[in-house]
């Protein structure tokens, strides 16, 4: 088959396989890719910003420094000025306190510078002159000054002098006859200026997210850029944050809070402690403001991944939609191939049926030509045989039935046998059947009934379908060489206006090839003399004959069932009267034309209607018929052959007899169904089925030609 090289389905499915899965792919690829791209980024956002936080802590770092330095200078110029002097002196002195407003305006970073005797009170300042009486003794810086030189101070938080916004100071001890290691003199105190270190943390911070503060290390804040709306907080607290961090690394580092911070949010911070002072400086930065960053960045990406992303898939998948539109029109394709070769297939096997019911058909068409004869001649021997001979007479003809059953059997196949349709009901008929059935298997089987208790009105030959379910029967029996179960069921079929009868059986299956053939004529697996290979050919000749048709299911060791789907008819059926022996009213001897081309059933047939008192006049075909007519009409039944020679056949001769003389009636007697001959153009003549014993043939000629005639009710359907 060159067809069968289509299937490969499995090519097909791994191809659009492979597809589905680039579809899938060059969706999922850019996306991992671009996920991963985002993962790096992010991470490298984290990296900068903590990269800039360390960056600006340093640079925070040196510029305090500087200004520690700084002021540490500006403390000790005034420590040399007042190098000497007494605290009254120092008090009193209008020229120190513009020496110190002088210094003070030179240094930007400083807002206040106080001199602080050792009891603790201001005595001289840059702001007033004269000082307004200002006591710091109770600072921790000033006690921790008197209890030794501390060097440089830190102190604070405190408020600035001048504006009272949160601020701080350094102080280191005087130096004189107290001296930094003789005793404690007083101190000199400096002040930042909050709005210098503003104006400078101004210009360090970009954006809004940043904020830089400074710290001591007992976690107290000294300042904050950009100031916040309330109070000096709290001293962080040790155990988490910034101190915790510090405790980690003292010098310096990085850390994040979550949520935690200042202001609840989440900040990456950079530290870095002011030389030896205990004060930190502390970079923070909005984490909002690195993942901001980093969205945008994102979004940039992404505008440029998508649209790629977007064609490569809009690609994929029309090369997917592509695949699939062909794919579906190659199965549509390959589909109705196998439909044509499903057709062709069924064509083949019904023109080999044909043909063999053809050939059959001719040889059992002969062969009943012969039988008629032998059936005939036997008949008249009958008559003239002494007692003694009858027995071997009864054996031909048992011989000669069994042969006409053969042709019967053989002609049914080839669906030319006459039949006799009437319409029965099928459950009432196959009911009947029951005692023929158990009397043909064996005690080992078992006959179960299903006949559906629903009126069944098929048009068929009786004595067929007895045939067929018997056919099927022996069938079936035969199959169960150990017994088993014959159920024949009778129901309405699975098609609407059907019946179905189905002889099912639990014997040994058809294989396949079996099955195939198993309608065949002469197909048969049983061994020589056994099986004829007739009987479901015959069953598949009656089924079709009908209007039907036959099937077989069936698998090795699984069992067989036949099924034969009759058509429903709407016609009643005739209830099954036994036939009547019509009355014998002669008047005179009947007179009857015989036209038969075959010498030996001419013969026969002369024969026994003499014998049973009909005058008889002979034609050897159809043209020597009508002649002998033209002559002499007397005659109250024509029986003729169908196939003659010469052109004129039975059939030719019954219609020009009816044109001519439409009052003598015809019999044809013939091996073909009156639906063929019907189908001939013989439409109005009676019909004898082939072959027939002289007795039948003298029957049906009383029948018709009686005085009681009328139409023919039993030849023709
Ligand atoms: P025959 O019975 O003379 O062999 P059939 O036409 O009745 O001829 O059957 C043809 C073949 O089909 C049988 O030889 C048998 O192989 C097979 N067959 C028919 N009916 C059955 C059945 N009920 N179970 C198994 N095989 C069957
Ligand atoms: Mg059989």
């Amino acid at each position: 088959m060159p067809f069968r090289s289509l299937d490969s389905r499995t090519d097909r499915r791994g191809s659009l396989r492979l597809l589905r899965l680039l579809l899938a792919v060059s969706v999922a690829l850019p996306l991992v890719l671009f996920a991963g791209i985002g993962w790096r980024e992010r991470w490298e956002a984290q990296e900068e910003a903590e990269q800039s936080g360390r960056k600006n802590a340093l640079i925070l770092h040196e510029h305090m420094l500087k200004v520690f330095d700084t002021m540490a200078q500006a403390l000790d110029r005034v420590d040399e000025r007042i190098h000497g002097r007494g605290w009254r002196e120092i008090a009193e002195s209008d020229t120190l306190h513009r020496y110190l407003r002088t210094l003070e305006g030179e240094l930007e970073q400083i807002g206040a510078i106080g001199l602080i005797d050792p009891d603790g009170t201001m005595r001289n300042s840059s702001l007033t002159f004269p000082v307004e009486s200002t006591y710091i003794g109770d600072r921790a810086d000033f006690h921790e000054q008197r209890e030794r030189d501390a060097g440089l101070a830190v102190a604070g938080p405190i408020a600035d002098p001048v504006t009272g916004k949160p601020s701080f100071g350094i102080g280191r001890r005087r130096s004189g006859p107290g001296g930094p290691d003789g005793d404690f003199d007083g101190v000199i105190n400096a002040t930042v200026d909050p709005e210098y270190f503003s104006s400078f943390y101004r210009k360090v911070i970009g954006s809004e997210g940043e904020s830089i503060t400074l710290f001591r290390d007992d976690g107290r804040m000294l300042m904050r850029y950009p100031p916040l709306g309330w109070e000096m907080p709290d001293p962080l607290p040790a155990d988490r944050g910034l101190r915790a961090e510090i405790r980690k690394q003292p010098d310096e580092g990085v850390f994040r809070t979550d949520n935690s911070g200042i202001q609840g949010l989440s900040r990456v911070f950079a530290y870095k402690r002011v030389g030896d002072f205990p004060v930190y400086v502390v970079y923070g930065l909005d984490q909002r403001q690195v993942t901001q960053a980093w969205l945008r960045n994102m979004a940039l990406d992404a505008a440029f991944v998508a649209p790629a992303t977007l064609a490569l898939a809009l690609i994929a998948w029309l090369a997917y939609g592509r695949a699939v539109s062909e794919d579906s029109a190659v199965r549509r394709w390959a589909e109705e191939v196998r439909n044509r070769e499903r057709l062709e297939e069924a064509l083949r096997q019904s023109q080999k049926m044909e043909a063999l019911g053809q050939l059959t058909g001719g040889v059992a068409h002969d062969f009943n030509n012969l039988l008629t004869a032998a059936l005939a001649n036997m008949h008249l021997l009958g008559r003239h045989l002494p007692p003694e001979g009858q027995r071997f007479l009864a054996g031909a003809n048992t011989a000669l039935e069994r042969a006409e059953k053969l042709t019967r059997q053989l002609l049914s196949f080839s669906r030319q046998e006459a039949v006799n349709l009437s319409v029965v009901d099928l459950g009432d008929s196959l009911r009947r059947m029951g005692d023929l059935l158990e009397r043909s298997v064996r005690a080992d089987i078992a006959l179960d009934w299903d006949i559906a208790p629903v009126p069944m009105a098929v048009a068929v030959d009786p004595v067929q379908l007895e045939m067929a379910v018997l056919n099927l029967v022996l069938n079936a029996r035969d199959a169960m060489a150990g017994g088993g179960r014959i159920r024949i069921a009778a129901a309405l079929g699975p098609e609407p206006r059907t019946a179905r009868i189905a002889v099912s059986d639990t014997g040994a299956g058809m294989p396949p090839e079996v099955m195939e053939r198993a309608f065949d004529p002469f197909f048969t697996t049983k061994g020589v003399g056994k099986g004829t290979g007739l009987g479901l050919s015959m069953v598949y000749g009656f089924a079709r004959q009908s209007g039907g048709n036959a099937t077989i299911d069936s698998r090795p060791g699984a069992g067989t069932r036949v099924c034969i789907d009759l058509p429903l008819t709407e016609a009643r059926p005739i209830p099954a009267v036994p036939a009547t022996v019509e009355p014998v009213m002669e008047r005179r001897p009947l007179r009857i034309l015989v036209v038969e081309d075959n010498a030996l059933v001419l013969m026969a047939t002369v024969e026994g209607l003499t014998e049973d008192g009909f005058i008889v006049e002979t034609a050897e075909h159809g043209v020597a018929a009508l002649d002998l007519l033209e002559a002499d009409q007397d005659f109250d039944l024509v029986v003729s052959d169908v196939v003659m020679p010469h052109g004129v056949s039975g059939i030719d001769l019954a219609r020009r007899i009816r044109e001519r003389w439409p009052a003598l009636r015809v019999l044809l007697a013939s091996g073909y169904s009156p639906e063929s001959l019907a189908s001939m153009g013989a439409d109005t003549a009676s019909v004898l089925a082939k072959p027939f014993t002289p007795d039948q043939l003298a029957a049906r000629i009383r029948a018709l030609a009686g005085p009681g005639e009328g139409p023919d009710k039993t030849g023709s359907a």
